[in-house]
């Protein structure tokens, strides 16, 4: 990374310390319960209007997507699969040839398709399909109507979210060069809804911030450009090939808390004010209102919140923000912070501000985490779909975790909706014991 760590400011009211930054770590190697990085194209096809995202795979990773998306009956989909069937798996069938079919009927039929991404499944790895060249080959053949690219999004990677990351990562060398000489800009990373990115890109502006882009961006045809005057702010904290791959490019890392709840949102655009020597009173002016409207928003689940106590299993990567949010803004006791990878740079500034003696774990060994949790006895357990009901059967409450993915959550006019996410389930069991 190009920028050294920095110590980020504490709120005034805590005592500094360098929380869990140097906390030991459990490392887990062992079975796993978490979805598979395809489940990410359902955030990024809404994202990027004019991608389609073609996942060559097998019937499974159609249902996996059909059920985790929904089928969309009245709009064209932007996602499809191409099925590889027993012929291609038993080498019967030139896979390549096939699949330059399938894009070739897709593409006559949609032309509203600027950017395709080729996604590969655990079955497109078994039998070793290439998809980078079959990329380099359509693109040649289809450029500059339609751009190809392609990623890996198969179940044999850690965790969903790193399908974003391979996807944004696949799109960094496609990015135009910026000028050397022109005036820095800033490039926010990562998936945001859209009424997110525009609460965001008002208060840039209104700190005077001019040049802002995001990635990815809402069309094809507005890659951002990235050089050496590009500043890097990261909006998700699972986004390690990404940022490795803008290094390269030669962008500058800010490294920051993530922009969730009140206090992780000022602490992000300080991030961003002071690389852009944006003065502290500007700075405080223009965040005065909309933070204190996300304090005002968390108050009102505070009571339900506060000394309850949180187990969070490894899923999302979003884990340490989530606690470092919940135990800072709502007074929670976090039991245990799993998550799936923990990327020590990235999250440095999370890990600062958890709360001394936090049992931290990487990685996933699911029975011996459940017998943590069991032996724990949390009020609210934070987890994977799949084990959510067996937990709620054993009389645990449980929230599941990809809804902090699939919800927008970032920024100060979503902190009190963030709150509500752990909130709702607790007062749903408080219901069910009157
Ligand atoms: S990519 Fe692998 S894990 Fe994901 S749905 Fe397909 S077969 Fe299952």
């Amino acid at each position: 990374m190009n920028a050294p760590a920095r110590n980020l400011p504490l709120p005034d009211s805590r005592p500094a310390s360098s929380g869990c930054l140097n906390a030991p770590v459990l490392r887990e190697h062992g079975q796993r319960e978490v979805f598979c990085g395809l489940t990410g194209i359902v955030w990024m096809h809404r994202k990027i209007q004019d991608a389609f995202f073609l996942i060559v795979g097998s019937r499974t990773c159609a249902h996996l997507m059909q059920s985790a998306a929904g089928v969309m009956i009245f709009a064209e989909p932007r996602f499809g699969t191409a099925i590889i069937d027993e012929r291609d798996l038993a080498g019967l069938a030139d896979a390549n040839a096939e699949l330059d079919k399938v894009v070739e009927r897709l593409l006559k039929r949609r032309s509203d398709i600027k950017l395709l991404f080729l996604v590969g499944s655990c079955p497109s790895e078994v039998i070793k399909l290439d998809l980078s060249r079959a990329a380099q080959r359509l693109s040649r053949r289809y450029m500059p109507d339609v751009r190809v690219l392609n990623y890996s999004g198969s179940g044999i990677e850690t965790t969903f979210t790193q399908g974003e990351d391979a996807c944004l990562a696949s799109l960094v060398p496609e990015l135009p060069e910026a000028d050397a000489n022109g005036p820095p800009s800033l490039l926010v990373v990562g998936a945001l809804s859209d009424i997110v990115e525009d609460q965001f890109r008002r208060l840039f502006t209104d700190l005077g911030i001019a040049s802002v882009d995001f990635l990815p961006p809402r069309k094809s045809s507005m890659l951002p450009a990235i050089g050496p005057r590009t500043r890097c702010l990261l909006a998700q904290p699972f986004l390690s090939d990404t940022a490795r791959a803008l290094d390269e490019r030669g962008g500058l890392y800010l490294p920051a808390v993530f922009p969730l709840g009140a206090e992780g949102t000022t602490l992000w655009l300080k991030a961003a004010a002071e690389a852009f020597d944006v003065p502290p009173d500007r700075f405080n002016r223009v965040i005065a209102q909309p933070e204190a409207r996300a304090r005002r928003a968390l108050e009102h689940h505070h009571e339900i919140l506060a000394s309850k106590r949180l187990f969070l299993f490894p899923d999302s990567q979003l884990e340490p923000c989530l606690a470092r949010f919940l135990s800072r803004e709502l007074d929670m006791n976090i039991v245990e912070v799993g998550t799936p990878y923990l990327n020590r740079t990235h999250l440095a500034g999370e890990l600062a501000l958890l709360p001394e003696g936090t049992r931290l774990s990487e990685g996933q060994d699911v029975d011996r985490q459940l017998d943590r949790c069991r032996e724990e006895k949390p009020d609210l357990v934070v987890c994977g779909l799949g084990l959510a009901n067996p937990l709620e059967a054993e009389g645990m409450t449980t929230k599941w975790s990809i809804e902090t993915v699939f919800t927008p959550i970032q920024g100060y006019e979503q902190a009190g909706d963030l709150a509500e996410i752990f909130a709702r389930p607790l007062r749903r069991r408080q219901r069910l014991e009157v």
